[in-house]
Protein backbone atom coordinates (compact mmCIF):
# COMPACT_ATOMS: atom_id res chain seq x y z
CA UNK A 1 0.00 0.00 0.00
CA UNK A 2 0.96 3.60 -0.17
CA UNK A 3 1.10 5.41 2.89
CA UNK A 4 2.65 9.09 4.24
CA UNK A 5 5.70 8.23 6.07
CA UNK A 6 7.17 10.95 8.84
CA UNK A 7 10.57 10.29 9.64
CA UNK A 8 11.54 13.29 10.99
CA UNK A 9 9.12 15.71 13.41
CA UNK A 10 9.22 18.85 12.12
CA UNK A 11 10.23 17.71 8.44
CA UNK A 12 7.77 17.03 5.43
CA UNK A 13 7.20 13.43 4.81
CA UNK A 14 6.89 11.71 2.26
CA UNK A 15 4.49 8.91 0.07
CA UNK A 16 6.39 5.69 0.10
CA UNK A 17 5.23 1.89 -0.53
CA UNK A 18 4.72 0.04 2.55
CA UNK A 19 3.91 -3.57 3.09
CA UNK A 20 -0.31 -4.08 3.89
CA UNK A 21 -1.19 -4.34 7.57
CA UNK A 22 -2.88 -7.30 8.83
CA UNK A 23 -5.79 -7.29 11.43
CA UNK A 24 -4.97 -7.62 14.78
CA UNK A 25 -6.97 -10.76 16.10
CA UNK A 26 -9.32 -8.03 17.80
CA UNK A 27 -9.21 -5.72 15.24
CA UNK A 28 -9.87 -5.06 11.70
CA UNK A 29 -8.01 -3.19 8.31
CA UNK A 30 -9.71 -0.74 6.28
CA UNK A 31 -9.45 0.91 2.93
CA UNK A 32 -8.88 4.51 3.47
CA UNK A 33 -12.36 6.36 1.44
CA UNK A 34 -11.43 9.59 3.31
CA UNK A 35 -9.08 10.61 5.99
CA UNK A 36 -8.98 14.35 7.49
CA UNK A 37 -5.89 16.68 8.45
CA UNK A 38 -6.75 17.44 12.21
CA UNK A 39 -4.81 20.37 13.91
CA UNK A 40 -3.42 17.12 16.41
CA UNK A 41 -2.24 15.71 12.89
CA UNK A 42 0.15 18.68 13.00
CA UNK A 43 0.73 18.64 16.38
CA UNK A 44 2.10 14.80 16.85
CA UNK A 45 4.11 16.14 13.03
CA UNK A 46 5.59 18.97 15.04
CA UNK A 47 6.70 16.10 17.67
CA UNK A 48 4.51 17.85 20.68
CA UNK A 49 2.72 14.40 21.74
CA UNK A 50 4.69 12.70 23.84
CA UNK A 51 3.43 9.08 22.56
CA UNK A 52 4.31 9.12 19.39
CA UNK A 53 8.02 7.53 17.85
CA UNK A 54 9.58 8.11 14.34
CA UNK A 55 8.49 6.75 11.48
CA UNK A 56 5.05 6.82 11.50
CA UNK A 57 1.77 7.43 9.47
CA UNK A 58 -0.80 10.35 10.51
CA UNK A 59 -4.24 10.16 10.32
CA UNK A 60 -7.10 9.53 13.15
CA UNK A 61 -10.00 10.66 11.06
CA UNK A 62 -11.15 8.56 8.66
CA UNK A 63 -13.86 6.64 7.01
CA UNK A 64 -13.90 3.42 4.50
CA UNK A 65 -14.43 0.04 4.24
CA UNK A 66 -13.66 -3.00 6.07
CA UNK A 67 -11.26 -5.31 3.72
CA UNK A 68 -10.00 -7.51 6.38
CA UNK A 69 -11.04 -8.90 9.88
CA UNK A 70 -9.55 -10.59 12.65
CA UNK A 71 -10.71 -13.82 14.04
CA UNK A 72 -12.32 -12.39 17.68
CA UNK A 73 -14.27 -9.52 15.97
CA UNK A 74 -17.81 -10.67 16.34
CA UNK A 75 -20.21 -7.93 14.30
CA UNK A 76 -17.93 -6.25 11.68
CA UNK A 77 -18.05 -7.86 8.20
CA UNK A 78 -15.45 -7.42 5.05
CA UNK A 79 -17.59 -4.82 2.89
CA UNK A 80 -19.12 -2.62 6.27
CA UNK A 81 -18.42 1.12 5.92
CA UNK A 82 -17.07 2.46 9.12
CA UNK A 83 -15.67 5.15 10.86
CA UNK A 84 -13.95 5.18 14.35
CA UNK A 85 -13.54 7.13 17.19
CA UNK A 86 -9.96 8.63 17.15
CA UNK A 87 -9.81 7.37 20.68
CA UNK A 88 -10.08 3.14 20.51
CA UNK A 89 -10.85 2.14 24.06
CA UNK A 90 -9.59 -1.35 24.46
CA UNK A 91 -13.39 -2.94 25.28
CA UNK A 92 -12.07 -4.72 28.45
CA UNK A 93 -11.82 -2.22 31.06
CA UNK A 94 -13.92 -0.77 33.63
CA UNK A 95 -13.88 2.69 31.60
CA UNK A 96 -15.27 1.10 28.48
CA UNK A 97 -17.68 -1.58 30.35
CA UNK A 98 -18.79 1.90 31.38
CA UNK A 99 -19.21 3.61 27.90
CA UNK A 100 -16.24 5.58 28.35
CA UNK A 101 -13.87 4.49 25.79
CA UNK A 102 -12.48 7.94 25.49
CA UNK A 103 -10.87 8.03 28.58
CA UNK A 104 -9.88 4.10 28.41
CA UNK A 105 -5.77 3.66 29.98
CA UNK A 106 -5.28 1.27 28.07
CA UNK A 107 -6.63 3.10 24.30
CA UNK A 108 -5.02 3.04 21.08
CA UNK A 109 -4.94 5.82 18.56
CA UNK A 110 -4.19 5.22 14.54
CA UNK A 111 -2.01 7.74 13.75
CA UNK A 112 -0.49 8.17 17.23
CA UNK A 113 0.21 4.73 19.24
CA UNK A 114 0.16 3.42 15.85
CA UNK A 115 0.06 3.59 11.87
CA UNK A 116 -2.82 5.81 11.06
CA UNK A 117 -5.03 6.96 8.15
CA UNK A 118 -2.61 8.87 5.88
CA UNK A 119 -2.63 5.29 3.86
CA UNK A 120 -4.32 3.32 1.68
CA UNK A 121 -5.14 0.64 4.06
CA UNK A 122 -5.23 1.26 7.80
CA UNK A 123 -5.11 -1.32 10.77
CA UNK A 124 -7.66 -0.48 13.84
CA UNK A 125 -8.18 -2.20 17.41
CA UNK A 126 -10.70 -3.72 19.11
CA UNK A 127 -12.84 -3.62 16.49
CA UNK A 128 -16.43 -4.88 18.66
CA UNK A 129 -16.16 -2.00 20.96
CA UNK A 130 -14.82 1.04 18.63
CA UNK A 131 -16.51 0.98 14.88
CA UNK A 132 -18.99 2.71 14.28
CA UNK A 133 -21.43 2.74 10.86
CA UNK A 134 -21.78 4.97 8.39
CA UNK A 135 -24.29 5.24 5.80
CA UNK A 136 -23.35 4.18 2.52
CA UNK A 137 -24.85 7.69 0.94
CA UNK A 138 -23.06 9.90 3.61
CA UNK A 139 -20.40 12.46 1.96
CA UNK A 140 -17.01 10.77 2.71
CA UNK A 141 -15.59 13.94 3.50
CA UNK A 142 -18.36 14.73 6.04
CA UNK A 143 -18.29 11.00 7.22
CA UNK A 144 -14.31 11.45 7.99
CA UNK A 145 -15.14 14.18 10.18
CA UNK A 146 -17.05 11.74 12.52
CA UNK A 147 -13.87 10.51 13.83
CA UNK A 148 -12.44 12.93 15.46
CA UNK A 149 -13.79 16.81 14.75
CA UNK A 150 -17.07 16.42 14.69
CA UNK A 151 -17.30 14.04 17.78
CA UNK A 152 -15.34 15.99 19.77
CA UNK A 153 -17.59 19.13 19.35
CA UNK A 154 -20.66 17.07 19.65
CA UNK A 155 -19.59 15.70 23.08
CA UNK A 156 -18.14 18.87 24.62
CA UNK A 157 -21.09 20.95 23.53
CA UNK A 158 -24.14 18.67 24.27
CA UNK A 159 -22.42 15.89 27.19
CA UNK A 160 -20.16 18.39 28.74
CA UNK A 161 -21.34 21.75 27.89
CA UNK A 162 -24.90 20.72 28.79
CA UNK A 163 -25.91 23.37 25.68
CA UNK A 164 -29.73 23.61 25.68
CA UNK A 165 -32.10 25.12 23.26
CA UNK A 166 -32.12 28.27 23.15
CA UNK A 167 -28.69 29.35 24.55
CA UNK A 168 -25.65 30.90 23.19
CA UNK A 169 -22.75 28.80 22.91
CA UNK A 170 -18.80 30.74 22.75
CA UNK A 171 -16.67 29.10 20.74
CA UNK A 172 -13.61 29.55 21.05
CA UNK A 173 -10.96 29.34 18.11
CA UNK A 174 -12.59 28.20 14.14
CA UNK A 175 -10.63 25.57 13.12
CA UNK A 176 -12.06 22.21 12.79
CA UNK A 177 -13.47 21.44 16.45
CA UNK A 178 -15.21 25.20 16.84
CA UNK A 179 -16.62 25.71 13.36
CA UNK A 180 -18.03 21.94 13.84
CA UNK A 181 -19.35 23.02 17.56
CA UNK A 182 -21.31 25.93 15.69
CA UNK A 183 -22.80 23.06 13.55
CA UNK A 184 -23.62 21.00 16.45
CA UNK A 185 -25.24 24.12 18.13
CA UNK A 186 -27.53 25.32 15.56
CA UNK A 187 -28.61 21.47 15.48
CA UNK A 188 -29.83 21.78 18.90
CA UNK A 189 -31.72 25.11 18.12
CA UNK A 190 -28.99 26.65 19.67
CA UNK A 191 -26.92 29.89 18.73
CA UNK A 192 -23.31 30.52 18.99
CA UNK A 193 -20.99 33.43 19.25
CA UNK A 194 -17.01 32.65 17.90
CA UNK A 195 -14.17 34.16 18.87
CA UNK A 196 -11.01 33.78 16.22
CA UNK A 197 -8.22 36.47 15.20
CA UNK A 198 -8.26 35.58 11.79
CA UNK A 199 -11.21 37.41 9.52
CA UNK A 200 -11.31 34.25 6.97
CA UNK A 201 -12.11 32.22 9.79
CA UNK A 202 -14.62 34.59 11.19
CA UNK A 203 -16.04 34.71 8.01
CA UNK A 204 -16.49 30.87 7.84
CA UNK A 205 -18.01 30.62 11.48
CA UNK A 206 -20.50 33.13 9.78
CA UNK A 207 -21.35 31.48 6.57
CA UNK A 208 -21.78 27.99 8.90
CA UNK A 209 -24.59 29.94 10.88
CA UNK A 210 -22.79 31.68 13.81
CA UNK A 211 -24.45 34.21 15.44
CA UNK A 212 -21.20 36.67 15.47
CA UNK A 213 -18.19 36.11 15.02
CA UNK A 214 -15.52 38.15 16.95
CA UNK A 215 -12.11 39.30 17.24
CA UNK A 216 -10.55 38.51 20.62
CA UNK A 217 -8.86 42.25 21.18
CA UNK A 218 -12.23 43.14 21.91
CA UNK A 219 -11.57 41.65 25.55
CA UNK A 220 -13.88 39.78 28.19
CA UNK A 221 -16.53 42.75 28.05
CA UNK A 222 -17.01 42.81 24.88
CA UNK A 223 -17.20 38.92 24.33
CA UNK A 224 -19.79 38.96 26.95
CA UNK A 225 -21.69 42.17 25.40
CA UNK A 226 -22.16 39.55 22.43
CA UNK A 227 -23.59 36.78 24.27
CA UNK A 228 -25.87 38.66 26.71
CA UNK A 229 -27.27 37.41 29.87
CA UNK A 230 -23.93 37.93 31.94
CA UNK A 231 -21.35 35.87 29.24
CA UNK A 232 -21.69 32.64 28.39
CA UNK A 233 -23.27 29.83 30.42
CA UNK A 234 -21.05 27.21 28.15
CA UNK A 235 -18.13 27.98 26.60
CA UNK A 236 -15.96 25.86 24.02
CA UNK A 237 -12.21 26.43 23.64
CA UNK A 238 -10.98 24.78 20.52
CA UNK A 239 -7.89 27.21 19.64
CA UNK A 240 -5.85 25.26 22.12
CA UNK A 241 -4.20 29.17 23.20
CA UNK A 242 -3.59 29.92 26.74
CA UNK A 243 -4.71 33.51 25.96
CA UNK A 244 -8.29 31.91 24.41
CA UNK A 245 -8.53 29.62 27.17
CA UNK A 246 -7.89 32.96 30.11
CA UNK A 247 -10.41 34.81 27.59
CA UNK A 248 -12.87 32.37 27.62
CA UNK A 249 -12.55 31.76 31.63
CA UNK A 250 -13.48 35.70 31.74
CA UNK A 251 -16.51 35.72 29.87
CA UNK A 252 -18.36 33.19 31.39
CA UNK A 253 -20.99 33.78 33.77
CA UNK A 254 -20.88 33.40 37.37
CA UNK A 255 -21.32 29.10 37.21
CA UNK A 256 -20.84 28.84 33.83
CA UNK A 257 -18.52 26.32 32.36
CA UNK A 258 -15.73 26.20 29.71
CA UNK A 259 -15.26 22.95 28.60
CA UNK A 260 -11.74 22.92 26.75
CA UNK A 261 -11.05 20.40 23.93
CA UNK A 262 -8.18 22.54 22.19
CA UNK A 263 -4.48 20.64 22.34
CA UNK A 264 -1.72 22.77 24.51
CA UNK A 265 1.80 22.64 23.19
CA UNK A 266 3.15 23.94 26.93
CA UNK A 267 0.99 24.12 30.26
CA UNK A 268 -1.51 27.58 29.92
CA UNK A 269 -1.75 29.73 32.88
CA UNK A 270 -5.05 29.82 33.74
CA UNK A 271 -7.00 32.89 35.54
CA UNK A 272 -8.23 30.45 38.80
CA UNK A 273 -8.98 33.34 40.95
CA UNK A 274 -11.97 34.19 39.06
CA UNK A 275 -12.71 30.24 38.46
CA UNK A 276 -12.95 29.96 42.62
CA UNK A 277 -14.62 33.65 43.37
CA UNK A 278 -17.64 33.16 40.70
CA UNK A 279 -17.80 29.20 41.00
CA UNK A 280 -16.73 28.58 37.18
CA UNK A 281 -16.31 24.61 35.87
CA UNK A 282 -13.26 24.54 34.03
CA UNK A 283 -13.33 20.43 32.18
CA UNK A 284 -11.81 18.62 29.91
CA UNK A 285 -13.15 16.67 27.06
CA UNK A 286 -11.63 14.22 24.56
CA UNK A 287 -13.38 12.93 21.90
CA UNK A 288 -16.14 10.86 22.82
CA UNK A 289 -16.79 7.17 22.80
CA UNK A 290 -18.00 4.84 20.08
CA UNK A 291 -21.06 4.03 22.66
CA UNK A 292 -22.23 7.89 22.54
CA UNK A 293 -22.15 8.36 18.57
CA UNK A 294 -25.96 6.84 17.99
CA UNK A 295 -27.23 10.49 18.92
CA UNK A 296 -24.77 11.87 16.71
CA UNK A 297 -25.48 9.47 13.67
CA UNK A 298 -29.22 10.45 14.20
CA UNK A 299 -28.66 13.81 14.26
CA UNK A 300 -26.37 14.04 10.64
CA UNK A 301 -29.26 11.54 9.74
CA UNK A 302 -31.98 13.81 10.04
CA UNK A 303 -30.44 16.56 7.55
CA UNK A 304 -29.73 18.82 10.87
CA UNK A 305 -26.57 18.34 11.18
CA UNK A 306 -24.34 18.44 7.66
CA UNK A 307 -20.86 17.64 8.17
CA UNK A 308 -20.12 17.73 5.04
CA UNK A 309 -20.27 21.23 5.00
CA UNK A 310 -17.26 21.68 7.25
CA UNK A 311 -14.70 20.62 4.22
CA UNK A 312 -13.09 23.17 2.05
CA UNK A 313 -10.43 20.97 0.16
CA UNK A 314 -10.30 17.30 -0.84
CA UNK A 315 -6.56 16.40 -1.98
CA UNK A 316 -5.00 13.19 -3.29
CA UNK A 317 -2.42 11.55 -0.90
CA UNK A 318 0.62 12.73 -3.19
CA UNK A 319 -0.80 16.39 -1.83
CA UNK A 320 -0.62 15.41 1.51
CA UNK A 321 2.85 15.50 3.04
CA UNK A 322 2.56 19.27 1.82
CA UNK A 323 -0.84 20.00 3.11
CA UNK A 324 0.40 18.57 6.94
CA UNK A 325 4.00 20.50 6.60
CA UNK A 326 2.44 24.03 5.81
CA UNK A 327 1.10 26.53 7.82
CA UNK A 328 -3.12 26.02 8.18
CA UNK A 329 -5.26 28.41 6.18
CA UNK A 330 -7.97 29.48 8.92
CA UNK A 331 -11.19 28.62 8.42
CA UNK A 332 -10.15 25.71 6.11
CA UNK A 333 -10.82 21.89 6.49
CA UNK A 334 -8.92 19.45 4.24
CA UNK A 335 -9.57 16.23 3.66
CA UNK A 336 -7.36 13.86 1.91
CA UNK A 337 -9.02 11.00 -0.34
CA UNK A 338 -6.19 8.11 -0.73
ZN1 LIG B 1 -10.60 0.12 28.00
ZN1 LIG C 1 -8.32 15.10 15.29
Amino acid sequence: MRAVVVEEFGVEPTVVERSDPVPAPDGVVVAVEVTGLCASDRFAWRGHDAGVVTPFVPGHELVGRVVAVGGEVRWARVGDRVTTPFVQGCGRCGACAAGRAQVCPDQEQPGFTHDGSFAELVALRYADTNLVAVPDDLDGGGAALLGCRVATAFRAVVDRGGLRAGERLLVLGAGGVGLAAVLVARALDAEAVVVDPAPEARRRALALGATAALDPSIGPDGVRDALGSGGARVAVEAAGRADSLALGVRALRTQGTLVQVGLLASEPTVPVPEVVARELHLLGSHGMAAADYPRLMELVASGRLDVAALVTRRIGLDDAPGALAASPVPGEVVVIEP
